[in-house]
């Protein structure tokens, strides 16, 4: 069993007592109790024994990463407490740095049985990596703790290893935001334990989850060996929405995966060598990919040099954001789609209660010809559609029209300047313009095309919700539609991609809508 374990510095007994129950309450197991600042041992004796789940002991130097100024023997002076935890429900456990050791000769012999030995580097990943475990394991402690800060998402790897490879109970963690599949994963690795933060943004190191966010988010009490594991890949990542949604939906079925967000620095060497390391890991499971912001092109350009299958349209629009790992006889074989231009053309169909064919010929207005825009282009242009790019830089919307025009439907720009005489029968926004915190602006300016009720306005952004250039054009009497549904539904086509499962859009639009509802 993985303890979920929420570390408390202990300023006060009052304080302590009020933390550890809010972390019981919170559904944590166990609770490290940092006294770097707190040295009353009577008191501390006191709260200990009102413990009702097991609990860790600490007095972190500043010399690793701690609080306490101590010296070495006053810290062990400290940690000795034989003279009062005999009287504890439950003994703890204490935690003493390998270093400490190798600093005060016979140290060891003088702590409890229940001892964690740990090493911590916050600048990154320990030299001797492996040297350093088999001396930890030497000590003769009950636990081994080893933790670093994340040079990149590949170190969890090395601490997935660790765990797989350990002679003893071990904890493996990386910090930092690159870290914290590894806070996650503890579980999937049998690892002894995992931190949370009472708090979202608290905790004793950097990175750690909430512990709302491990049950509720990440689905603590759900995550075992066989959990399959997906992610959404991209820089910056931790804004995305994507864990949320996915999470949720694979609870509703019953789906056995997590999903996580991993930080992948920008540029083509770094995403190669993320999915070399986490394909490479067979044990890791992993299932599926979302690609995000700046990894869409390279995950185009990793599966092409891959030999894997790529759809077609993603080919051509130039994104994949969507790989899917099967195994086959235990060899991985990937694959990738771009689900945001099914998306895109699902958004519109389903709003106007036509089939994609009915699509062909009707003149569309595209707006903006960054990422979003071309896909919304190949995908309609390939629909036999008339599209029309208005783009501000007006050179980018003629390079898009030159190659998507005659791809079945046509494809012509126009200056953005021109968009108020338009009579396109569907407008579709595709920059960013509106979007928070710049919601006084719309796509539409201060002068609006002709609207009728038949046209549809879809505006691709989806925070806010109800965007200005949604509400001119309700106020016109036009039908529309807000980014929201689009990313459902690339959202819900990933899904159905990667477990064969029927999405539960319903549910996964609930939680979006909650989510928005809340920024
Ligand atoms: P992108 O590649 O950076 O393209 C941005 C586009 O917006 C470009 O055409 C750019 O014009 C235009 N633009 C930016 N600021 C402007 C301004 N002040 N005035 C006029 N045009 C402006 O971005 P993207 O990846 O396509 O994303 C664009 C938007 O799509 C996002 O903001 C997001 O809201 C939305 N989106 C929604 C979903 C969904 O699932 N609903 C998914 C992805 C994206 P220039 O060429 O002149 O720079």
């Amino acid at each position: 069993m993985t303890h979920l374990c929420v570390a408390i510095f202990v300023r006060d007994v009052a304080q302590a007592k009020r933390d550890i129950a809010a972390a019981a309450e919170a559904g944590a197991d166990m609770v490290e109790l940092r006294i770097d600042q707190f040295h009353d041992v009577v008191e501390l004796g006191t709260l200990l024994q009102t413990l009702t789940i097991p609990s860790i002991v600490t007095c972190r130097p500043t010399w690793e990463g701690g609080e306490s100024d101590l010296s070495d023997e006053e810290r062990l002076r400290l940690l000795d407490l034989s003279n009062f935890f005999t009287t504890a429900r439950l003994v703890p456990y204490i935690d003493i740095e390998l270093e400490t050791l190798r600093r005060v000769p016979g140290a060891r012999e003088k702590l409890a049985r229940s001892l964690i030995i740990s090493t911590h580097d916050f600048q990154g990943r320990p030299e001797r990596l492996n040297n350093l475990i088999v001396e930890m394991t030497d000590a003769g402690g009950s636990v081994n703790k080893i933790v670093w800060m994340a040079r990149s998402i590949r170190d969890n790897v090395e601490a997935f290893e660790i765990l797989e490879n350990r002679q003893k109970s071990t904890i493996a963690l990386c910090m930092g935001e690159a870290g914290l599949i590894s806070r996650v994963l503890a579980k999937k690795f049998s690892a002894f334990l995992t931190f949370a933060a009472l708090e979202a943004g608290g905790g004793t190191a950097p990175g750690q989850v909430s512990i709302h966010d491990m049950k509720r988010l990440y689905r603590w009490d759900a995550l075992n060996p066989k959990t399959k594991v997906y992610g959404v890949v991209g820089s910056p990542i931790m804004h995305s929405m994507s864990p949320a949604i996915h999470n949720r939906a694979f609870e509703t079925v019953c789906h056995d995966g997590v999903y996580l967000p991993m930080l992948v620095q920008p540029g083509y060497e770094s995403f190669k060598a993320f999915m070399e390391s986490f394909i490479g890991f067979a044990p890791l499971d992993l299932s599926g990919l979302s690609v995000t912001i700046p990894h869409k092109e390279n995950a185009l350009r990793y599966l092409k040099e891959k030999g894997a299958d790529v759809e077609p349209l993603a080919e051509q629009i130039g994104a994949v954001n969507t790989i899917i790992v099967d195994r086959v006889d235990g060899q991985p074989r990937l694959r990738g789609i771009n689900s945001d231009y099914a998306a895109i053309l699902d958004t519109i169909t389903t709003t106007l209660s036509i089939t994609r064919e009915q699509l062909e010929g009707k003149r569309v207005a595209v707006i903006g010809a960054g990422g979003t825009g071309r896909t919304a282009v190949a995908a309609l242009a390939a629909q036999g559609a008339t599209v029309v790019v208005y783009n501000r830089t007006k050179e980018r919307a003629d390079e898009l029209a030159k190659e998507f025009d005659g791809r079945s439907g046509k494809v012509v720009a126009a200056r953005i300047e021109k968009l108020c005489d338009s009579c396109c029968e569907i407008f579709i926004n595709t920059t960013s313009l509106g979007m928070h915190p710049k919601t006084d602006a719309s796509a539409f300016g201060d002068r609006q095309p002709n609207l009728t009720p038949e046209t549809l306005v879809f505006d691709t952004v989806y925070n806010p919700m109800q965007t200005k250039l949604l509400k001119q054009a309700r106020a016109a009497g036009a039908i529309t539609v807000g980014g929201v549904e689009m990313f459902v539904r690339q959202a819900a086509r990933q899904f159905e991609a990667w477990t064969g499962h029927p999405a539960p859009v319903d549910v996964m639009r609930r939680v979006i809508e909650d989510k928005l509802g809340k920024v």
